[in-house]
């Protein structure tokens, strides 16, 4: 593909453009639908520690109303002595404690090896950040038949970001959702620059549903909901939220981590604002059946 710049739409032949599409595109993972009217919350911890700390989010982010539960498993860290995650005994665990609340699970994959045993355990596979470029894994994800939910690179342009969801859907994998999780900028009182301009942009330059993570983006708790009521406020479909019931315990990304108690405040608010641009909060996913068998 020729290098274009982000106004000349016309000359890019981007599957990726809302013109390809203009109706939108839904993504349908189980008993929820991202990218309708209704607004959509994916939630749990950064990553998933233990079976208890994992059942123990998934519960109180259930009954607050959240309508996916995500956790790391394969964790993309800075430093190679930081956590790195539970690998693949993770998957089992988010995925038992996703079947028994009634929830649809996301995670990350790092790279293409790890896809054949993600595929019987996750929903909706998460490409991060660092490998929002990773185009050997993009390409093995185009031929997946499972959502991918594609991080915006932290220093990455939304030309960038679309062209990375292209080699998705021109692999032949319709079912993409974006991701804002913030930029890099001169700014370091918060982790990242949350870029919701690039949100509203997004929504008008592409077909594809938009969510926003405000954990990532701010890297405080205490900016979290703002930024999520803001969000909604924006045009996102949804969000993706970090939960922990003890922050100050997690092995990963605490300081930005929700307490259940934050969390069901978050969704208390949602609708108000939701309503005000004319959407709606998704009906909770547990009031549904279960998406998909997962063995006990
Ligand atoms: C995450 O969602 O846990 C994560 C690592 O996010 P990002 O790739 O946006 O940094
Ligand atoms: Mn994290």
């Amino acid at each position: 593909m020729r290098p274009t710049s982000p106004a000349a739409d016309a000359s890019i032949p981007a599957r990726v453009l809302r013109s390809a599409r203009p109706s939108g595109t839904r993504v349908a993972v189980g008993p929820v639908e991202i990218g309708g009217s209704a607004f959509v919350v994916a939630a749990g911890p950064c990553a998933v520690e233990s079976a208890a700390q994992t059942e123990e989010v998934a519960e109180a982010v259930a009954a607050a109303g959240a309508h996916l539960l995500r956790g790391g498993v394969f964790k993309p860290r800075t430093s190679p002595y930081a956590f790195q995650g539970l690998g693949e005994p993770g998957l089992s665990i988010l995925g038992r404690s996703g079947g028994r609340h009634g929830l649809p699970v996301v995670a990350e994959v790092l790279e293409t090896s790890q896809l054949a045993s993600m595929i019987d355990h996750v929903d909706v596979l998460q490409v991060g950040a660092r490998n929002m470029q990773n185009f050997a894994l993009l390409r093995a994800l185009g031929k997946v038949r499972r959502p991918v939910l594609l991080k915006r690179g932290f220093a990455a342009t939304v030309e960038e970001w679309l062209l990375a969801a292209e080699y998705l859907l021109d692999g032949g994998n319709t079912q993409v959702i974006l991701c804002e999780r913030g930029i890099r900028t001169f700014e370091t009182a918060t982790r990242n620059t949350l870029d919701l301009a690039s949100v509203a942009l997004v929504k008008q330059r592409s077909h594809l549903p938009v969510l926003v993570d405000p954990s990532h983006a701010t890297g405080l708790r205490e900016l979290v909901i703002p930024m999520a009521l803001a969000s909604a406020a924006a045009g996102a479909d949804g969000l993706l939220v970090e939960v922990h019931a003890k922050p100050e315990e997690a092995l990963c990304d605490g300081r930005q981590a929700l307490t259940p108690e934050l969390f069901a405040e978050l969704m208390q608010r949602l609708p108000a604002v939701l309503q005000s641009v004319g959407r709606s909060l998704h009906p909770p996913a547990s009031s549904a059946p279960a998406v998909r068998a997962i063995s006990p």
